[in-house]
């Protein structure tokens, strides 16, 4: 049983304790606070953007608004709107429940429905995920790397004004 399945083992048991604890008890609110950090982590990305996000054209720069969209948000609809997967698949594929990729997905979509429909940016940012391999976004040249093992300059253009993207436990 690796980690993340052990942890998966655990939260169900835990989910029901806190059905137990009546709402508002400060007893469900620690056990809330204790199982968040490591329940998120179980979101599993394979491949990272190759950009920062997207400007519309038509709009003066002074109006442009972002929307963010979170790292797992942008992998829910790669997954399921590029790759074709069902939601069953792609839930299997980020290691995260149906319900939970339901709730990314419908989010990524609103997200980006807002930003075509309103005329702003989409900044890809943030979140809670893990990777099999190391991300890197060169911020001189903005290369995006992935690598097997950590790095400290950018393969492209030598500069080491990297800044690692994805969330990796110490
Ligand atoms: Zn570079």
């Amino acid at each position: 049983m690796n980690r993340s399945s052990f942890y998966h083992f655990l939260w169900i048991p835990f989910n029901k304790v806190i059905k137990f604890v009546s709402a508002g008890n400060e007893w469900s609110a620690v056990f809330i606070f204790f199982r968040m950090p490591n329940r998120r982590r179980f979101r599993r990305i394979n491949t990272p953007p190759s950009m920062e996000g997207f400007k519309p054209f038509g709009v003066p720069m002074r109006e442009l608004e972002s929307v963010n969209l979170l790292y797992e948000e942008f992998e829910a609809l790669r997954l399921a709107d590029y790759e074709d997967l069902t939601q069953e698949e792609a839930a299997q594929k980020m290691n995260i429940s149906r319900p939970t990729f339901t709730r990314l997905y419908d989010k990524a979509r609103k997200n980006i429905a807002k930003a075509f429909v309103e005329g702003k940016a989409i900044i890809i940012q943030g979140g809670t995920f893990i990777t099999d391999d190391y991300w890197y976004r060169c911020e001189e040249c903005h290369e995006t790397m992935v690598t097997g093992e950590p790095v400290t300059t950018c393969k492209n253009c030598d500069s080491d004004n990297i800044i690692q993207l994805d969330d990796k436990p110490a």
